[in-house]
């Protein structure tokens, strides 16, 4: 049982975990806080937290978990304000997408890499954010990625994993540049890829046309370009050498489909297309 729990950041990541805690009983109180008071009334209105502040000591104060739930260029500025409050038996832990960049942030304001802080990343969302947008059941079945530092204690990070499975999440661990790779590839080059196809055809001057006939296939493929473009823009840049690993290789990939297309090489393009079916087939069913 946690006794108090806070947010920093209630929109869809912090506000859904504050729901999953209230809704299985695993938490007393939750406190949210933030940089914009009207947010906080909303999630204060749908019963998503206990109460809220405005300034950051009365909201930290005594609670046995912070979870920093910011877009991850604004955890630095988090950590700064954070670092005069921290107590020993405070856990801090994040939700960022990117993880070496959220260390790397963690250690610059704190000057050190506290024992007490977890990094963490929920494998789940949606395309939509704000709190109005959270639900309790997003993180069932779920999996919870913890990337804890040499530095990092293990009892702190036993009380994150188990408050994630409380949320009903599976959690695993990983190393933190393991992580940015591996998520590189899964989500943020998808995402970029998204964003870039809808940004491509909304400049074209048959637009209208192009997307009063998009269908099923083009809602599937970009339902994630209506995520939200800060977030992106951040993880972006917070993840970009991994980021940039992955672009290259799948423009490379990209090239040479275009130039079998071009060149009419069908032997080519049914091996790429039924390498991808078979692999989609196979990790995600069909
Ligand atoms: P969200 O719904 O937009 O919520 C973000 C929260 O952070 C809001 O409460 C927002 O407050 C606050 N915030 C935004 N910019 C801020 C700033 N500069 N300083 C202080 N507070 C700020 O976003 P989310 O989807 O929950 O994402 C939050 C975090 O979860 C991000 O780090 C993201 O990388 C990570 N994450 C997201 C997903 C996903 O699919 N959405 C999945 C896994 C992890 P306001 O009301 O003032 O805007």
């Amino acid at each position: 049982m946690i006794d108090r729990l806070c947010i920093i950041g209630v929109g869809l990541i912090g506000g859904s975990l504050a729901r999953a805690l209230k809704t299985t009983g695993a938490c007393k109180e939750v406190v949210g806080y933030g940089r914009n008071a009207a947010s906080l009334k909303k999630a204060l209105q749908l019963g998503v937290i206990d109460r809220f502040e405005t300034k950051l000591y009365p909201a930290v104060k005594g609670s046995d978990i912070v979870v920093i739930c910011v877009p991850v260029g604004a955890m630095k500025d988090v950590f700064c304000q954070l670092a005069p409050l921290l107590t020993q038996d405070m856990i801090v832990t994040d939700v960022g997408s990117s993880k070496r960049s959220v260390v790397e942030a963690a250690q610059t304001a704190f000057g050190y890499l506290p024992a007490n802080f977890v990094p963490g990343h929920p494998i789940a969302g949606t395309e939509q954010s704000g709190v109005e947008a959270s639900f309790a059941e997003l993180y069932h079945g779920r999996r919870v990625i913890l990337t804890p530092v040499a530095e990092t204690d293990h009892k702190a990070v036993e009380a994150v994993q188990s408050m994630w499975q409380k949320a009903g999440a599976v959690v695993t661990k990983m190393q933190v540049d393991h992580h940015d790779e591996v998520l590189a590839a899964t989500s943020h080059l998808p995402h970029l890829l998204a964003f870039t196809l809808v940004e491509s055809l909304a400049r074209m001057d048959e637009k209208a046309e192009i997307f009063e006939y998009a269908a099923g296939g083009f809602r599937d493929f970009t339902r994630i370009a209506s995520s939200d473009p800060v977030m992106w823009h951040d993880i972006c840049l917070a993840n970009a050498k991994e980021l940039l690993n992955m672009l290259n290789r799948f423009s490379a990939d990209l090239e040479k489909l275009r130039k079998a297309i071009k060149e009419g090489d069908s032997q080519y393009i049914m091996s790429v297309f039924q390498t991808a079916k078979q692999a989609r087939d196979r990790f995600c069913g069909n």
